[in-house]
């Protein structure tokens, strides 16, 4: 079970890795200070980078608006529910909101039609 996590919260962690790459690329172009444009390069790359991730940030603030918010039965904590079946975001405790689904082992293939 540990493997899965919130999918909110697995689309911040790319989201924050995309900002991490971003900056790490353009770092890069530090070592290509002699050829200006291999160093442009790197920067336009890594903005374009930053500028995925903030794409991303706006997904997820677009996807929150869509989550149902249920109250965890593991830990009682308020979390968010995105699609048929997710993980709370605390606790990993799986939850679903289909109750034909209850009781049953945890798995991200519900969610597929
Ligand atoms: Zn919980």
């Amino acid at each position: 079970m540990g493997k899965y996590s919130s999918k909110i919260n697995k689309i911040r962690t790319f989201a924050l890795s995309l900002i991490f790459i971003g900056f790490f690329v353009m770092y890069g172009g530090i070592f290509f200070r002699n050829s200006p444009i291999v160093m442009t390069v790197f920067m336009l790359l890594g903005l374009l980078f930053i500028i995925a991730s903030t794409i991303v940030y706006f997904w997820i603030g677009m996807l929150s608006t869509k989550t149902v918010q249920v109250v965890c039965p593991g830990c009682g904590k308020t979390t968010k529910v995105l699609g048929r079946v997710d993980i709370c975001m605390y606790c990993n405790e799986p939850l679903t909101l289909d109750a034909s689904l209850e009781g049953k082992e945890f798995s991200e293939s519900y969610n597929r039609k």
